[in-house]
């Protein structure tokens, strides 16, 4: 008998994004009039750049020739993309990354969902609240959370992030070996400062505990004081895997290419005390499980990492980061508390008269025909929270934001 891993049954209702469309669905069965405008999901609305395209374009030529066509590519990752990275993303920026510790990916989603298969099933993991739903589902997939109650899963350490502390995670009280850790942060648009981030360097060095980075939203850091990366922290080569994306830095949602920094220095131990490098095993977990991004993708991202391709790309970030000012202005004049919007996309909210996040959804749309994501998607801390994206186009975000000002909640 084909029995399942009953590890789903615990997953928590459908996916948050799948909530959503499916209340936005049924509300145009039932309203076909004003056109509904989406601040929710994080996707992108703006083409790729020119530089991608002429990158993209060569790509295919050169699949179009048997001298230049391509078959499967390099396990880490073509050697130009890496170099290209290696070189934009940390040496120029006197930031200690080699081009070996790089490995090119389809997704930082991805890469944050399947690094937890090379850890241990019994280690304790601290996951912030509201967090980015991959880190918990994943883990809850593999079987590391327990039962579901009262909110939460039974094995995890939660962060709470909420207004008292700035959605700022403090530090464990109890010990833990893995830490999840995202900034500029999706839901709450909140950054790190370096002594922030120093502070989870410092545990993990003393714990032996591994932090998970998550840097997708890095390129819309302004702010000269914020760090990009956590390996501008001394010490962070011992303790931190990084992710990064092209997603939302350069519009590839829908093309897909991201990548991983796994330092040498990098250990995590057997049961016996023996270190292990966790550069070789996820080097040995994708070169069992991932055939790679494709040749075409690796050559338009390239072109990401050239000093056309980096204006053109700051431009399209810039003009998300005004549709974010826009969003911000308006959420501020209605007095309601906002944390995010600079140095992010997202701005996170607290819901206007005691709303839950599920009926200010609700009102937000039959109101305004205006969609965002409900904060409890995130986690039990985002109830009475909410987050709009500015991944719209500048007329929709505009329009939106003279909706929701117009109607008093
Ligand atoms: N990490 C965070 C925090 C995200 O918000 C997202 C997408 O919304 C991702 C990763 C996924 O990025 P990718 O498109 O590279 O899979």
């Amino acid at each position: 008998m084909i029995r399942i891993n009953e590890n789903y049954n615990l997953l928590q209702g459908s996916y948050l994004f799948s909530e959503v469309n499916k209340r936005v669905k049924a509300y145009q069965e039932k309203n076909t009039g004003r056109k509904i405008i989406r601040l929710g999901i994080g996707d992108v609305t703006q083409p790729l750049s020119p530089s991608v395209i002429a990158g993209m374009k060569r790509g295919v030529e050169d699949m179009a020739s048997a001298a230049s066509f391509k078959g499967y590519g390099p396990d880490q990752g073509y050697d130009f993309l890496r170099e290209a990275i290696c070189d934009a993303d940390f040496q120029s920026h006197g930031i200690n990354i080699g081009s070996d510790e790089i490995f090119i990916t389809t997704g930082a989603k991805e890469d944050t969902a399947n690094i937890q298969e090379l850890f241990a099933q019994d280690i304790r993991i601290a996951i912030p609240d509201p967090v980015y739903p991959v880190y918990v589902d994943s883990n809850v997939m593999a079987g590391r959370s327990g039962a579901f109650t009262d909110g939460r899963y039974r094995n995890f350490v939660y962060l709470d992030c909420n207004e008292r502390n700035h959605f700022t995670p403090s530090l464990p009280s109890e010990p833990v070996d893995l830490i999840y850790l995202c900034f500029p942060n999706n839901p709450t648009g909140q950054v790190a400062t370096k002594e922030e981030l120093k502070k989870w360097v410092d545990y993990a060095r003393k714990n032996r505990a591994l932090i998970l980075f998550d840097a997708a939203y890095e390129a819309f850091i302004r702010d000269p004081g914020i760090p990009h990366s956590i390996y501008e922290i001394e010490g962070a080569r011992e303790v931190a895997i990084e992710f990064r994306s092209l997603s939302k830095t350069a519009g590839f949602t829908g093309t897909r290419c991201a990548y991983t920094m796994i330092p040498r220095d990098l250990m995590a131990w057997d049961a016996a005390g023996n270190p292990h490098s966790l550069n070789q095993f996820w080097f040995r977990r994708q070169s069992t499980k991932f055939n790679g991004t494709a040749y075409v993708i690796q050559r338009a991202a390239e072109q990401v990492f050239s000093s056309k391709g980096k204006e053109e790309s700051r431009a399209i970030i810039d003009y998300y980061l005004g549709n974010a000012k826009l969003i911000s202005e308006g959420i501020k004049s209605q007095g309601w508390n906002f944390s995010g919007g600079t140095n992010s996309p997202y701005i996170w909210f607290k819901t206007p008269d005691g709303l839950n996040s599920w009926e200010f959804f609700d009102r937000l749309l039959s109101e305004c025909q205006v969609v965002g994501t409900p904060g409890a998607g995130f986690g039990k801390c985002g109830e009475g929270y909410f987050r709009l994206s500015s991944f719209g186009s500048r007329e929709n975000v505009q329009e939106a934001m003279e909706r929701i000002l117009q109607v008093k909640f």
